[in-house]
C-alpha cells in the first residue's frame, strides 16, 4: 500500500537536506518541494516574486514570510501533493511552520513527521564551499563526496553542473547565523509536538544508509498513526 506522508526536513544549510530529499522522494514516490528551488526558478523566469525574492537570496537572508508562506501555499494547492509531499527549506520560521500548520488542519491533516539532519559546523563549511548541482534536473554533486562522472555534465540527464552563487564563505556565515536564530527554535517546536526524528548526516550517504533511514522514517510514521488512532478509539 502506498502510504500517504507528510514529511519536513529540518536542518541548518548544508546538512544533506536537499541530497536527501532527492533520494527520498524517488523511494516514496512524494513531491519534493523546495523552497530554495522555488525561489530560484521564479528568478530565472523573472516574475514579479523572483524580483522581490533576489535580493535576499543573493545576501544569504531568508525571504520575508508573507513571501515565502504565500507561495507555499499554492505549491501544496497543486494535485500531487495531495497524496503527500516531502518539504525541503520550509518551514525555515516559528511563524512559517504555525502557517504550515494551518493550512494542513483546514484539510484535516497534519503532518507526519520532522526529519532533523544533524551535522557538525566544519564540515558543513566544508561541504557548501565545495557543493555542485545539476541546473537542469536539480541532482546534487559534490567536488569532494559525489563528483559528477564527467566534469561539469549532470549523470542523470546531461545537464549542466554548476555551483550556486549563494555557495560562498561570505553567504554561508550569514545564512547558519540566520538558521540559529530563526529555524532553530524549530527543532524544540516540533520536539513537543512529538514528530521529530533526529539523524546524524555527517557521514556520506551510502544507497544502504538511505534505505535504513527510510525504514526508520516509515516506522516512526506507522507507530504514530496508530498510537494517534488509539487515542481516538479511547475517547
Ligand atoms: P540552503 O538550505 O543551503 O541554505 P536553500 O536552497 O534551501 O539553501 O535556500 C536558499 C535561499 O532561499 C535561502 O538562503 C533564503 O534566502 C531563501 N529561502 C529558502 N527557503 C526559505 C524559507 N522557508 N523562508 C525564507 N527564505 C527561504
Ligand atoms: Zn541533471
Amino acid at each position: 500500500m502506498v502510504m500517504k506522508m507528510k514529511i519536513v526536513l529540518l536542518g541548518a544549510p548544508g546538512t544533506g537536506k536537499g541530497t536527501m530529499a532527492f533520494s527520498m522522494s524517488r523511494a516514496l514516490s512524494l513531491p519534493h518541494i523546495s523552497t530554495g528551488d522555488l525561489f530560484r526558478s521564479h528568478i530565472a523566469e523573472e516574475t514579479d516574486l523572483g524580483q522581490k525574492a533576489k535580493q535576499y537570496l543573493a545576501s544569504g537572508r531568508l525571504v520575508p514570510d508573507e513571501i515565502t508562506i504565500g507561495m507555499v501555499k499554492e505549491r501544496l494547492a497543486e494535485a500531487d501533493c495531495r497524496a503527500g509531499f516531502l518539504l525541503d527549506g520550509f518551514p525555515r520560521t516559528v511563524p512559517q511552520a504555525v502557517a504550515l500548520n494551518e493550512v494542513l488542519k483546514l484539510e484535516g491533516e497534519e503532518l507526519d513527521l520532522v526529519l532533523n539532519l544533524q551535522v557538525p559546523e566544519e564540515l558543513i563549511f566544508r561541504r557548501i564551499t565545495n557543493r555542485l548541482v545539476c541546473s537542469a534536473c536539480g541532482k546534487p554533486y559534490n567536488k569532494l563526496d559525489f563528483p559528477p562522472t564527467e566534469d561539469g555534465v549532470c549523470d542523470i540527464c546531461g545537464g549542466p553542473v554548476i555551483q550556486r552563487q549563494d555557495d560562498t564563505a561570505e553567504t554561508l556565515r550569514t545564512r547558519l547565523d540566520t538558521y540559529y536564530e530563526l529555524t532553530d527554535p524549530l527543532v524544540a517546536y516540533y520536539q513537543e509536538q512529538g514528530i521529530l526524528l533526529n539523524h546524524d548526516n555527517s557521514s556520506k550517504h551510502t544507497p544502504d544508509q538511505v534505505e535504513s533511514l527510510i525504514t526508520k522514517v516509515k516506522e516512526q510514521i506507522n507507530l504514530k498513526r496508530r498510537s494517534s488512532a488509539a487515542a481516538i478509539s479511547r475517547e
